[in-house]
Formats: C-alpha cells, sequence, structure tokens
C-alpha cells in the first residue's frame, strides 16, 4: 500500500528511488526530512497578498508575458483531486471584443504549507504563461525564476506522500513484506 502511494506520487522517477523513499519512510523520517529542510511558514494568506506575490514575480521575470486578471486560492483545489494550481485564460466579450482573462487559482492547500512550496507551485502556474506543456523549455523557465525548483517541485512531493501516508491505515506486517519484495 505504502509502495503503491510512493509511486502514485512519483509516477516518473525510477523503482530504486521509490525504494529509497519507502526506506525514508518506514525509518519514519520522512516527516523529518521536511521539517528540517523546510522550517519556514509564510504570511501569504489572502487573495490580494497572493495577486502581490505572482505579480511581483511575473514583473520581475516575464515582463512581456500578458497581464493576470485575476490570482486566488482555491477551495476546490484539492490534493485528493491531483490538482494544486491552474492557470486558465478565460474568453469573454468585453466592448464587442473578444478578451482572454488570465487567471491563475493555486490550491488553498498552500496557505499552510513552507514558504518555498508556495513559491513553486506560483513559478509553476506563471511559467505556463509563456509555456504551455510540461517540456524541457518549461522546466528551464521555471528554474529562471527559482534556482531550486526541481528541489523544491521533489520535495514538495515528498510532503504530499508524508501526508497521504499519515492517512493511511496501519496494518502491522505489510510494511515488512513490502520491504521483502
Ligand atoms: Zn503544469
Amino acid at each position: 500500500m505504502s509502495l503503491l502511494l510512493i509511486q502514485q506520487y512519483f509516477p516518473a522517477y525510477p523503482a530504486h528511488m521509490h525504494a529509497q523513499i519507502l526506506q525514508l519512510h518506514t525509518q519514519d523520517k520522512l516527516q523529518h526530512y521536511i521539517s528540517q529542510r523546510y522550517p519556514q511558514a509564510h504570511t501569504i494568506q489572502s487573495d490580494k497578498a497572493l495577486y502581490d506575490f505572482c505579480s511581483e514575480l511575473k514583473q520581475r521575470y516575464l515582463k512581456n508575458a500578458p497581464l493576470l486578471d485575476k490570482v486566488y486560492f482555491d477551495n476546490q483545489l484539492t490534493v485528493e483531486k491531483q490538482t494544486l494550481g491552474l492557470n486558465t485564460a478565460i474568453s469573454r466579450v468585453q466592448g464587442g471584443k473578444l478578451k482572454a482573462k488570465k487567471e491563475i487559482r493555486i490550491s488553498a492547500f498552500f496557505k499552510a504549507t513552507p514558504a518555498e512550496f508556495l513559491t513553486m507551485i506560483v513559478v509553476h502556474e506563471l511559467a505556463h504563461l509563456k509555456e504551455r506543456d510540461h517540456d524541457k523549455a518549461f522546466y528551464q523557465l521555471c528554474q529562471h525564476m527559482e534556482p531550486n525548483y526541481m528541489q523544491y517541485e521533489f520535495d514538495c512531493r515528498l510532503y504530499l506522500l508524508a501526508l497521504a501516508l499519515k492517512r493511511l491505515p496501519v496494518i502491522p506486517g505489510v510494511e515488512k513484506d513490502r520491504l521483502d519484495d
């Protein structure tokens, strides 16, 4: 069961990485790893604060990208649904013209995460203003905005995994059988 979850949270990673993560988990070190590395909470709790945070990053790194019409925390985007951020261009008729409204929605989940994970998801959604797919150019842009982007993304997966594992019922013996596979 734990290994299944690990595979689910790290689909693009090789089996030896899954085994390492499982080991961290069975040694009860996952939580510790995260709280050691990311002790810093953040104060961005309102949509206004989130908008300002996004705009600042956008101004600094993506001056030519379209203006953001709306940025907000969304309670509908949940970890269970596996959607943590969204970005949309909604077309609306305005004064006889079709105008695309750019919106970024960030899961309200990130209000209570370490600061670095909020930065990671905001950078991710901002990068989509210029790059649609999750390709090399996309990740290069993410790393341009936040040099530690890849590390933060990986560790955020660990953070989410740790939370999911906590919700799992503990079935004695199962962990050991998995390890012996
Ligand atoms: Zn994306």
